[in-house]
């Protein structure tokens, strides 16, 4: 364990910011507390319809929890489901002891509405922090569970050891998953925070000034060597899939000589995603059982 935290100092002074190795280290941490209890958290998952990518994700998220002795389990219902029917099966996971967190993999078929669904979640075992009772507490700064993606930011900053107070930190993107709920957890770290999105005009006036970048706009490259101030510190939230390759929102080889600090994609924010959904499952088991 001691070695892959020292594997990932090793890769910041590289100038890398190596989500993989930070999983690593975070997850055997919550392993070890996992072994400690006397009884295994359990994650439920459900899939609406047959997206094969969805499928993909939750037996990713599976197979995490398996790593770290969680129990999981997953449920693909019909397409078809009624909101009725979805929220009579929510309210069942709800009220099951032996479930500790509930994760709805998105996006929903389009006779749902996402956020009316969302809300039949209890908030209890809402470990993606989409219910409003968790997205009210975080705007209002006080605990609850945070969306897994900018959870993982947080974690890679802080281990790197940037400095966010009175930085100038420039989001783009203002989507509920990410952009926004990223730019709040700055903005309670003293942070000063500027959200760009897909309407912004000039872009680079704004991202040229940041101390610290956090592109999730999903559009391959939009951040290039131009765009960035010199020295700062840029996550790589993006993920665009491009003739079956992944890449970013910054392009990496141009920009990485310039700044101090940079998450690559893969290997970056991906994997903390996942480790920060485990860490929000062990949380939830534990506020079930004081
Ligand atoms: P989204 O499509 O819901 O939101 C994208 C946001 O970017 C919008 O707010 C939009 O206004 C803004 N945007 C789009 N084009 C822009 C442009 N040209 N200039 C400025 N702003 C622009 O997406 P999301 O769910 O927030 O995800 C963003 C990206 O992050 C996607 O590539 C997604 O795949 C990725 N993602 C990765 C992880 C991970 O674990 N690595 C997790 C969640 C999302």
């Amino acid at each position: 364990m001691g070695m892959t935290i020292e594997s990932f100092k090793e890769r910041l002074k590289e100038g890398i910011l190596d989500g993989k190795l930070l999983s690593t280290f975070l997850r055997a941490e919550i392993k070890q507390k996992v072994e400690a209890l006397t009884q295994q958290p359990h994650l439920a998952a459900i899939i609406i319809g047959n997206d094969p990518a969805s499928q993909m994700y939750v037996k990713y998220k599976q197979k995490a929890c398996q790593q770290v002795r969680m129990t999981s389990s997953v449920e693909i219902l019909s397409p078809e489901i009624t909101s009725h029917e979805l929220a009579d099966y929510l309210d069942q996971l709800n009220q099951d002891k032996e479930i500790n967190g509930i994760l709805l993999q998105l996006p929903l078929p389009a006779h749902l509405k996402e956020l009316d669904v969302l809300m039949g979640i209890d908030p209890s075992k809402d470990v993606d922090g989409l219910h409003f009772a968790n997205v009210g507490k975080l705007h209002l700064g006080l605990s609850g569970f945070v969306p897994a993606t900018p959870g993982g930011i947080m974690q890679m900053l802080k281990h790197s050891g940037t400095e966010l107070k009175g930085q100038n930190v420039v989001v783009i993107g203002r989507s509920n998953l990410v952009g926004k709920p990223i730019a709040r957890l700055l903005e309670i770290e003293h942070a000063t925070v500027t959200q760009c999105h897909s309407r912004t005009q000039f872009l680079s006036e704004f991202t040229n000034k940041a101390d610290i970048l956090i592109a999730a706009a999903g559009k391959k490259h939009l951040i290039t060597e131009v765009m960035v101030k010199s020295n700062s510190v840029i996550i790589d939230v993006g993920t665009n899939s491009v003739d079956g390759k992944l890449y970013g929102d910054v392009d990496f080889d141009q920009v990485k000589h310039k700044v101090k600090l940079i998450s690559p994609v893969p290997g970056g924010v991906g994997p903390m995603t996942i480790t920060m959904l485990l860490q929000n499952t062990l949380d939830a088991f534990n506020l079930q059982n004081v």
